[in-house]
């Protein structure tokens, strides 16, 4: 086995390093701020991402046939890994979630319609997921999509809410899982629509987070700022808007989450933390020369960058297991408990190395680093809940790694049900 990146790989991160440099100036910054606060793309950002599309660098490891460059999926993380951590920590190779997805499961005509809109940045999906009363327990899904028949063929109607709908507002499409089977239960009956975001009968309402005011600074790694509720009243779309078999909805879902979980992006978000500390105790010249020759603040960053490395490297068997085409059993899961709870650790590890002023938010003028600490410490809780939460995702590790029964209490339940029934 050998863990090192081969020269290709070490010349691209160069030229990606040398590009951000060039390219990467406090306008984009600014500008991706003002995107991470709702707002649209501005000129200078969509200018970055012309000039990544002319260099192949959105989405280098999807197929040529559909605009990627057929590139291999560690190129596509080293791309992610510079900008994630060089470059303001914009979010540049994937294009954007959903296209994984309709890659594994989508009709070629699906791919040829959605793929390279995606790598044009014309095709922006949301995820819609969750609902009000579903979000850990999504086969509880209620949001309907009724088939009919008409004279220009077939089409859903579909009725319901969505909730946490993050990005919804600069969406043109929607990820929707919603019930086809008005009968059906639990993970049946469940279908995949990718629905157009200007269709009549859909409203979005911002949903604003803990991290909206005052507003987290730019290089806030943990935490959105926005997220939505999205609104379904009558709303037509053909059938063939369906992505992989009707009533397949629930694996075509999973298979989506896991590939969109899938990236630098989830390792980086925690191991950031790490860097950000022991950059701030490196140069910060007198003032933090107490911290950097504490041997607790030594003992405990040394912990948190070897947890990080761990981190790491499970994102990179991710990827390569990604790579070889092989569907994941429960890798993405273990993934997504270590990253977020080392970021959770991290946070409040820093804030206590730091002391009372890196608890201030970035209203205060008291706090430091612009109260990115603060910040990151209130957005790591977020990222254990999102993208499915780490006690469900403990919950995978158990029964599909370990090979564990389901969970006691529910098993319990139903053998209580069953002996009440008469
Ligand atoms: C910032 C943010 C952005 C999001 N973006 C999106 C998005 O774009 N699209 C989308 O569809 N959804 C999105 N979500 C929703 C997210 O996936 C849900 O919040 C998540 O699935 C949890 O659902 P819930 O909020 O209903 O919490 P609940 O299901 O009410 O869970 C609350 C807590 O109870 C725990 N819990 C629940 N059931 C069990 C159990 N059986 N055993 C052990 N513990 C349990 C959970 O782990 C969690 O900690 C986002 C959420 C956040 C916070």
């Amino acid at each position: 086995m050998d863990f090192v990146f081969s020269q290709e790989d070490e010349q691209l991160r160069a030229d990606v390093r040398a590009f951000i440099k060039q390219h990467v100036n406090p306008d984009v910054i600014r500008e991706f701020q003002e995107f991470r606060e709702g707002g649209a793309r501005g000129p200078h950002l969509r200018e970055l991402f012309d000039k990544l599309r002319e260099r192949g660098w959105v989405a280098i490891s999807w197929p040529k046939k559909y605009g990627g460059q057929g590139g291999s999926r560690i190129a596509q993380y080293l791309i992610e890994e510079e900008f994630l951590r060089e470059g303001g920590g914009l979010r540049v190779a994937g294009g954007g979630t959903g296209s994984p997805a309709i890659l594994a499961s989508g009709t070629d005509a699906q791919k040829d319609h959605y793929i390279p809109g995606a790598i044009a940045s014309e095709v922006v999906f949301c995820q819609g997921y969750s609902e009000p009363h579903c979000g850990t327990d999504l086969a509880g899904i209620r949001c309907r999509a009724t088939r009919m028949s008409g004279p220009d063929g077939d089409k859903f109607v579909i009725n319901g809410q969505k909730i946490f709908t993050t990005n919804a507002q600069n969406s043109s499409h929607i990820f929707l899982l919603a019930r086809t089977d008005p009968q059906s239960k639990r993970q049946a009956g469940l279908s995949v629509l990718l629905v157009p975001m200007n269709t009549p009968g859909i409203t979005v309402r911002a949903l604003w987070t803990v991290q909206s005011d005052p507003p987290a600074p730019v290089k806030t790694t943990y935490g959105e700022i926005r997220t939505n509720e999205v609104f379904f009243d009558n709303v037509e779309v053909p059938a063939s808007c369906l992505l992989g078999e009707e009533g397949d909805g629930w694996n075509v879902a999973q298979r989506g989450l896991n590939l969109d979980r899938v990236g630098a992006w989830r390792y980086l978000i925690s191991v950031h933390l790490d860097e950000d500390i022991v950059n701030y105790l490196k140069e910060g010249g007198d003032a933090t020369k107490h911290l950097r020759d504490d041997a607790a603040v030594r003992n405990t960053v040394a912990d948190l960058w070897t947890e990080g490395q761990m981190c790491r490297l499970m994102t990179m068997r991710s990827i390569s297991i990604d790579q070889s085409g092989k569907p994941f059993v429960y890798e993405g899961s273990a993934e997504k408990v270590a990253g977020p709870e080392h970021g959770v650790r991290a946070t409040e590890a820093i804030s206590q190395i730091l002391g009372p002023h890196a608890q201030l938010l970035s209203s205060s003028r008291h706090t430091i680093e612009s109260g990115l600490f603060a910040h990151n410490l209130l957005g790591a809780f977020q990222s254990t809940v999102n993208h499915g939460s780490v006690q469900v995702m403990r919950d995978q590790v158990a029964r599909k790694a370990l090979d564990m029964p389901r969970s006691g209490i529910k098993t319990a339940r139903k053998e209580a049900r069953q002996e009440a029934k008469p």
